[in-house]
């Protein structure tokens, strides 16, 4: 069976009222097959090649939750890499946060940092915009 996964992108300024998600909806590979899967493959690839790595890397594997925002160990984050390389989103994110994460992921396969402190000149230039919120990690 299909695993249908709505997952919307939007883009979360203010985040009046956090939705905590804690129900995991989706877990395994980016491409993995659920609604969103195509859109994830694709920014994955975009921030990849952004980054200029050729070679081959796994894809992420991500746990999506309901809400818009993901625990972050003792944070509330609007989504995570974790060192392990895995990917905590909410199913209510944005084009910026699933690339910012696909940064933090690359950064990790290829140099084994994933760079938490954001000194990576990847995140302004590959993740969309200029990273500003303190909520994204
Ligand atoms: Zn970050």
């Amino acid at each position: 069976m299909k695993r249908i996964l709505p997952f919307a992108f939007i883009l979360l300024f203010g985040c009046a009222g956090k939705e905590i998600g804690t129900k995991v909806l989706y877990e395994g590979p980016i491409n993995g097959n659920f609604v969103s899967s195509d859109v994830l493959v694709g920014y994955f690839h975009k921030v990849k090649n952004c980054m200029g790595i050729e070679e081959e890397v796994p894809y992420p594997q991500v746990v999506i939750y309901d809400g818009d925002h993901v625990v972050c160990g003792d944070r509330i984050k609007e989504g995570c890499t974790l060192t392990d390389g895995k990917i905590l989103l909410p199913k209510k994110t944005s084009d910026f946060i699933v690339q910012h994460e696909f940064v933090h992921y690359l950064l990790l396969h290829t140099t084994g940092d994933l760079d938490p402190g954001h000194k990576s000149e990847e995140f302004w230039k590959c993740a969309g915009r200029i990273h500003i919120a303190d909520d994204v990690s």
